[in-house]
């Protein structure tokens, strides 16, 4: 994790990229940098809070701009409680081979450093066999593998294999382009071959949307992509052969009808590209990392929070992944989603590593929020399993 330097900012190492690294990475789309790599303010996750804190906020349930308040006045009194816990989720890493504009993780080329280790991967495999072993832990029933691009990790198949073999449902949060690098060009049938799910963000089935928010050459990579996932039989209904693709909004708005976005997805696909997936997760964009720099740029900010304020659901709060899943980090801490990760804010447990799991702690804590939790709860809701409401 970034740590602070003398002058407030984040302590920046210049990107070293291994030769394996740089031939994996050398071929994705364009190239930018991280708010990490630009030494930029904003990196800091405390200035990322601080500038949604700064937002003048005088609507929505309770008119105080207070997540915890909007809870308890939708009848969740003293916030947010764990549902049984069904998903550990592991951020292997912020390396990727793409720098996307929108990436709440500020994952980029030049992430080297931020990759989970053996002792690690080791780490979260034995918390895993202790809660499957613990009375409240039989609901756990699958290992959701982020990032970064997940797969530039170099203990990423041991950790697949591993799982699938403790007979767990796995998926790979896969960009897509680098299932074109050449290095990784096996891991469709590779996957296949061990029924995992393959959950690939796509912005947008046209190509400028793609590229304005990936980088140019992303929607021809991607499409090349989905065509090597449907030829190892993915996308076409088989249980065992999942690819769902995850969308969030170019610009300003609140995410789509899930479903009839997907059907016009599938519709479009198939007609244009001869691809075909499984299901279509349609996520809002959260308002923190390079999405709340890009808002900052564009003066949007006050108004994307506004759509977030106007949207509040309150019946998307049950189903938001805090309740029902672990988060680790790449240096095995623990939160309570991938976005709490990112902000630092550490889970309300006795304990900060996932060595150290309990599982029981676990489900008595209350879930941590700030105000990039109107990201989830706007509209249908949004999680990394889709609308909640
Ligand atoms: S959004 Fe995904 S693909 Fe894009 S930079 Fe972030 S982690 Fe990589
Ligand atoms: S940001 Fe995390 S903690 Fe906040 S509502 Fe969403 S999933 Fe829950």
């Amino acid at each position: 994790m970034p740590s602070p330097s003398g002058d407030g900012h984040p302590a920046v190492s210049l990107p070293v990229l291994s030769a394996e690294l740089v031939a994996a990475v050398g071929d994705g789309p364009k190239r930018t940098t991280s708010l990490y790599g630009r030494r930029t303010p904003l990196a800091a996750p405390e200035a990322q809070l601080a500038a949604l804190d700064a937002v003048p906020i005088d609507f929505g349930p309770t008119g105080s701009g207070s997540f915890h308040a909007d809870l308890e006045v939708s009848g969740w009194r003293g916030g947010l409680t764990p549902a049984p816990l069904e998903i550990v989720q592991v951020n292997v890493g912020k390396l990727c081979n793409m720098t996307c504009r929108h990436c709440h993780v500020d994952s980029g080329p030049d992430r080297v450093e931020e990759n989970m280790d053996r002792e690690g991967v080791d780490a979260c495999l034995a918390a895993i066999d202790r809660i499957l072993a613990h009375p409240d832990g039989a609901s756990l029933h699958t290992v959701d593998l982020t990032g970064g691009a997940p797969e530039l990790n170099p203990h990423f198949e041991y950790l697949v294999d591993a799982c699938v073999a403790r007979g767990l449902h796995v998926i790979d949060r896969c960009n897509l382009t680098i299932l074109r690098t050449n290095r990784y060009r096996h891991l469709p049938e590779w996957l296949a071959a061990r029924g995992v799910e393959v959950a690939c963000s796509l912005p947008h089935y046209r190509q400028l949307g793609t590229d304005a928010q990936r980088g140019d050459g992303t929607y021809r990579k991607s499409i090349e992509a989905l065509r090597a996932l449907n030829a190892a039989g993915y996308g076409q209904g088989d249980p065992s052969r999942v690819l769902t693709l995850v969308t969030n909004p170019v610009g300003s708005f609140l995410a789509g009808s899930q479903g009839s976005l997907e059907r016009e997805w599938q519709e479009a696909l198939e007609r244009n590209h001869g691809v075909t997936f499984d299901r279509l997760f349609a996520l809002n964009n959260m308002p923190m990392s390079r999405y709340l720099e890009w808002l900052l740029e564009k003066g949007q900010l006050e108004t994307y929070m506004g759509r977030l304020l106007e949207g509040f659901n309150p019946a998307a709060i049950e189903g938001l992944m805090c309740r029902n899943t672990v988060s680790v980090s790449w240096d095995g801490r623990v939160y309570d989603c991938d976005f709490n990760q990112q902000l630092e804010m550490d889970a309300a447990v006795p304990f900060t590593h996932i060595a150290d799991f309990d599982v029981e702690a676990w489900q008595a804590r209350t879930v941590r929020t700030a105000r990039h939790c109107y990201g989830c709860t706007a509209g249908a809701g949004s999680s990394c399993g889709g609308a909640t409401a």
